[in-house]
């Protein structure tokens, strides 16, 4: 079971999650051990391992391509239990939905690896999720992430996505979305649409792009070598991606992550959805944020909130640079 904790000063929120209690051996760097598949509960054949699937996106043969199932050890769920809160404090039962998508039945295979074609059945999957989720009216935000290697907080190396449903909006997606109805109250414009026309022209931070969507090292990016991938037209939800643009988008990310593996020899890092929270009717522009893991926070960042990036957007651009090999399949008309 989980608590959500408020800090009685700042009100900054923190999920307390003790379903696998941990002493201080279990947290030693980098002790994700290489299984392999035999033990993976990923694996085909080791379904038993995991909780029912929810979702199967199956070959002719009737063989999963992928599949998605609850989180045996999410941080959140749908059990609710009282909580004792002390007097001074505020806090509430972790009520959530915390699930899995197994992004291939192959073990080895890095998402970089992935055809474009299985990259977006995997968002065919997210996407169907997603809006299962949505459903559940206690659920204010559903967040989709990848986490890659054990720096970037994958326990198992077997690739997947995972999919939290919280039952609050965070404060950095508030905060994001609060920001881009101030500009628009300002110009009159979304900060994302004219992102998307600006690093167009200007060309020096941007890495790649094809129909639907454009990559770019963002402009204050806060970690070395981050990118973000913005639909090109103005679109509020990620859960409103159509046949072309879930083909767009897996274009792009391919070659995206495929170029972050090579040149960073398979770096840890994590990919996060923001998007509007489903029943939000405020303006919004929904897109991709990818952080490889190639430094870590430290004191100062830890002390003042405040990251110190050692690497400009423009070189980062410059680096990560992609041709974009499939164009986006044109309208047939
Ligand atoms: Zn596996
Ligand atoms: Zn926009
Ligand atoms: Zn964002």
């Amino acid at each position: 079971m989980s608590e959500i904790r408020f800090d009685l000063i700042t009100g900054k929120m923190v999920i307390i999650a003790v379903e696998r209690a941990k002493r201080p051996h279990d947290f030693v760097i980098a002790h994700q051990e290489k299984k392999g598949s035999k033990n993976c509960p990923f694996c085909p054949g080791n379904e038993a391992m995991t909780p029912p699937a929810l979702i199967e996106i199956k070959d002719k043969k009737g063989k999963w391509l992928v599949r998605g199932f609850p989180n045996k050890f999410g941080a959140l769920n749908r059990e609710e239990k009282e909580i004792e809160v002390p007097a001074l404090y505020k806090a509430e039962y972790g009520y959530g939905v915390a699930e899995v998508i197994v992004e291939s039945p192959y073990h080895d295979v890095t998402f970089g690896g992935l055809s474009v074609e299985q990259i977006k059945m995997v968002f065919h999957a997210i996407v169907e999720r997603y809006k299962a989720i949505a459903e559940d009216k206690k659920i204010k935000y559903i967040q989709v992430f990848k986490n890659f290697g054990p720096r970037g907080g994958a326990s198992l190396e077997h690739g997947h996505w995972q999919i939290i449903g919280t039952p609050f909006v965070p404060d950095l997606v508030n905060k994001e979305i609060e920001g881009t109805q101030d500009y628009i109250k300002k110009e009159r414009k979304c900060p994302y649409c004219e992102i998307v026309q600006y690093e167009k022209e200007a060309g020096v931070r941007l890495i790649g792009e094809n129909e639907y969507f454009l990559a770019i090292a963002p402009y204050a990016s806060q970690y070395p070598y981050e990118s973000w991938i913005i639909p090109k037209i103005h679109q509020e939800k990620f859960e409103d991606l159509d046949e072309k643009h879930l083909s767009g988008l897996a274009e792009i990310l391919k070659p995206l992550i495929e170029k972050y593996e090579k040149e960073f020899d398979m770096p840890p890092y994590n990919i996060v959805l923001h998007t509007l929270p489903p029943e939000d009717l405020r303006n919004y522009h929904w897109h991709l944020e990818i952080a490889p893991r190639l430094t870590i926070a430290a004191g100062f960042e830890l002390g003042t909130g405040v990251y110190i990036n050692p690497v400009a957007p423009e070189l980062a651009a410059s680096v990560l640079k992609i041709d974009v090999l499939q164009p986006a399949r044109k309208e047939v008309v």
